[in-house]
Parts: structure tokens; sequence; C-alpha cells
């Protein structure tokens, strides 16, 4: 099965992608986390995008595309989880079209719906492990022990992202309103879309995603 999780930054797609990965033994492919990479590792794209993501603005079609389509190949017999992918409709029909060229189909679009004022809560105490990438938060999701991941035992391994700050968030959300809410209407139009309450803790929106897609 193939699915996208859809929504607003800090919906909590990367969390719920996790849970995926691990229960259903499905594929994440996260855009944010290829092009924090490329970053990360210094090369020519990574140097090109890194100001526009700081900024909270959208890197071009054609380069997360690329990144996907690299991706597509890889073996995933549990199916991918597209975790911040597509974000404009040109995306959409770019995805459409090497999933056909694969013979693959797409099954199911969950929307995750949370409201912009959760969204800015989340984010603001946002951070995460760097060996595994698992999500904490400063109030409402602390480590057990002090520095050390709850989820692989990485000490001191912790980041935060430079783009969750209040300023990015405003051009993220306005983003996500301007240019990727569209595809709501787009995969509501082919019957794809799944609607989900995204507000709530981490198991409870696990249910109600796992409910939505029948597993
Ligand atoms: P994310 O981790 O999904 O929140 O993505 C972080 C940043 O990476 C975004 O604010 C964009 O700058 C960039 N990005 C990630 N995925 C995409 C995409 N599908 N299209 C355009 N830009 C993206």
């Amino acid at each position: 099965m193939n699915i996208i999780l859809l929504g607003p930054p800090g919906a909590g797609k990367g969390t719920q992608a996790h849970r995926l990965v691990a229960g259903q033994g499905m594929t994440q492919l996260s855009t944010g986390d290829m092009l924090r990479a490329a970053r990360t590792s210094g090369t020519e794209m990574g140097k090109q995008v890194a100001d526009v993501m700081d900024r909270g603005d959208l890197v071009t079609d054609e380069i997360v595309i690329g990144l996907i389509a690299e991706q597509l190949d890889s073996d995933a017999s549990g199916g991918f989880i597209f975790d911040g992918f597509p974000r404009t409709l040109a995306q959409a029909d770019a995805l459409a079209e090497l999933l056909d060229a694969k013979g693959q189909t797409l099954d199911a679009v969950i929307e995750m719906k949370v409201d912009d004022n959760a969204l800015v809560a989340r984010i603001s105490g946002r951070y995460s492990c760097g060996e595994c990438g698992a999500v904490y938060h400063d109030t409402t999701k602390i480590p057990a022990v002090e520095n050390t991941c709850d989820n692989c035992g990485a000490v001191d391994k912790f980041k935060r992202r430079a783009d969750d700050n209040e300023e990015s968030l405003r051009t993220r959300l306005m983003a996500y309103y301007k240019d990727t809410s569209p595809l709501i209407g787009y995969y509501y139009a082919k019957g794809q879309l799944k609607r989900v309450n995204g507000l709530g803790e981490i198991d409870q929106v696990a249910t109600r995603i796992s409910a939505a897609l029948g597993l």
C-alpha cells in the first residue's frame, strides 16, 4: 500500500510515518529529511536549498521530484509513505506519473487536520534525535532520561530544526495554504482523500490513521 500523509507543518506527519514504518513495515519517503541530509553532507543541491528552507519557502518542484524519483526504485514491499511530498499540484501530477511508470498505485491520502494554534505550540517546542529521528517536545514529550533518546539510547544527539521558529513557521503555513492545500480538492476528486483529526495523543492519532486505512 502506498500512501501520502498530507498536512501543515507540525501536523505530526513525521511522527505518524515513523509509527507506520515500525508497525506496518512501510518505507518513509520524507523530502524534508532528504533535503536536510543533502545540506548536512554539503552537496551542491544542499547548498542551493539551504536559504529557501530556512526561510520556510518551498524548494523547486524539479529538485523534490528528482529526489522522489530516485527513491521509487528502492525495495519497499510494505509500501511507501510519502511524507511532505507532494506539496504542489505539479508534484502531485509528477507522482502519479512516476507511480504509473512503475506499475504502482496510490492507495490513500491521509489529510491530518490540526488547527493553527496547536501547530505553533507543537513546532516551537519541537526537537528530535539526530540518530534515529524520534521527535520530542519541551512540554509534551520529554525523554525519560535527560539528553538520552528513549527510542535508540543515543546521548547528547538532540537537535532543533533551523526552520522551527515563529517567522519561518508563518512562511511555511502560508506556503501550505497557498500551494499545498489545493491538493485536498485534487485527491478528494479522485476519491482518495481520508480526513483524520490530528489533535490528541500520538497513539490516538495513530489509531485513527490505521482505521482510515483499514489496518
Ligand atoms: P518538512 O521537513 O517536510 O517540513 O520540510 C522542510 C522544508 O523542506 C520545507 O519548508 C521546504 O523548504 C522543503 N521541502 C520539503 N519537502 C518539500 C516539497 N515536497 N516541495 C518543496 N519544498 C519542500
